[in-house]
């Protein structure tokens, strides 16, 4: 990392040049930065321009604020959405009034403890407001970061989040934290957007991680939570002369385990009968013997336990095409089972082979 200074020297000569002039950044009074940080998440600022305006008429003040009612207070925002951030705007307004006489938490903490404000907007008010050398980072700024200093893991980690911040707060000059803020959330929003940053008109061209490596496109890195799809699965127990059958697992899915024979995606039993007569193992279909549910980290199991009996036992080529093997009571109790299986085993050591 460069050093510090010459880091924020550049960043600061180019936002001296390049920011875009917007109401709030004309002011330091806490009230109307906080107001425009609130509107400002989640909406675009051509849009919170003409309401930062009109709230600011109707509610001058913090007072103006808590006391109004509530009705007034979300017709101004009305066509902003998520209206919990008025109504915490308001429940703020009046923790102020009556526990501050009026006067905004000079502190961080202090500010971080009203309604409705988190880690961001309080690092924004107490940096922009209050000259306090505490970073505020956005979406914007995390993305910038993470290009910055190269960070190429999962930005939605709390561990990432974690060192973005102690790298974003090293970053921060003695001086000027306000106006270093600000800069780096106009850097996120014009320069260091998106997709495909503009890196040739980039203070930090010089010196940026990504830049160097010509991998900013590809970051911050985001792995996306699915949520796990459910799917039937017919697991059969098939029994033949006090043995049953076991497959090992080849799928990429518990790899090297061992199950009984199943069809994923499917219970329906005439279909689990044709795959059985396509896979040449001659059954008589027993008894039904219940239901079970199993939840991967991308995929739940619907399970519908099947009893079956071999008519015939297959022959080994049969079962070595399969990774098929039919074992004693004894052997079972030894072979490694996931336990997406544990109900089936149950079921299983109960039946009469
Ligand atoms: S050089 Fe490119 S990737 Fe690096 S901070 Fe600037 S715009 Fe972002």
């Amino acid at each position: 990392m460069p050093h510090q200074t010459s880091m924020a020297h550049a960043l600061l000569a180019w936002y001296r040049m390049a920011k875009r002039p917007l109401p709030w950044r004309e002011t330091r009074d806490p009230y109307r930065i906080w107001i425009s940080e609130i509107m400002l998440q989640q909406t675009r600022v051509e849009t919170v321009k003409g309401y930062y305006k009109r709230f600011l008429q109707r509610f001058p003040t913090v007072s103006a604020l808590a006391a109004a009612p509530e009705q007034d207070v979300l017709k101004a925002w009305e066509g902003l959405g998520y209206y919990s951030r008025a109504r915490n705007l308001q429940k703020a307004a009046q923790v102020i009034t009556e526990e501050h006489d009026g006067v905004f938490p000079q502190t961080y903490e202090g500010l971080l403890a009203l309604p409705g404000i988190g880690a961001y907007t309080a690092g924004a008010i107490s940096s922009i407001s209050f000259g306090l050398r505490v970073p505020a980072i956005d979406g914007n700024v995390y993305r910038v970061a993470a290009r910055y200093f190269g960070i190429r893991d999962d930005i939605g980690s709390p561990a990432v989040q974690r060192q973005i911040r102690a790298l974003v707060t090293d970053s921060l000059p003695a001086e000027g934290v306000s106006d270093y803020n600000q800069a780096l959330m106009e850097l996120g929003a014009t320069v260091c957007i998106p997709g495909v940053p503009k890196c040739g008109i980039c203070p930090w061209q010089n010196t940026c991680d990504a830049c160097g490596e010509q991998d900013a496109h590809l970051l911050p890195i985001r792995i996306k939570k699915v949520s796990p799809k459910a799917m039937n699965v017919a697991v059969c127990l098939i029994t033949c002369q006090g043995r049953i059958l076991v497959m090992r697992r080849t799928q990429k899915m518990l790899h090297g385990l061992y199950v009984f024979w199943l069809l994923e995606g499917d219970s329906d039993r005439k279909r689990v009968g044709k795959t059985m007569d396509d896979q040449e193992l001659r059954c008589s279909f027993e008894a039904v013997l219940g239901t079970a549910r199993h939840v991967f980290t991308h995929r739940i199991w619907k399970m519908e336990l099947l009893h079956y009996r071999l008519l015939k036992i297959p022959q080994q080529a049969v079962l070595d095409v399969l990774g098929a093997r039919l074992v004693t009571r004894p052997e079972l109790l030894t072979l490694p089972l996931p336990a997406a299986m544990r109900a089936a085993k149950e079921a299983a050591l109960e039946l009469d082979w």
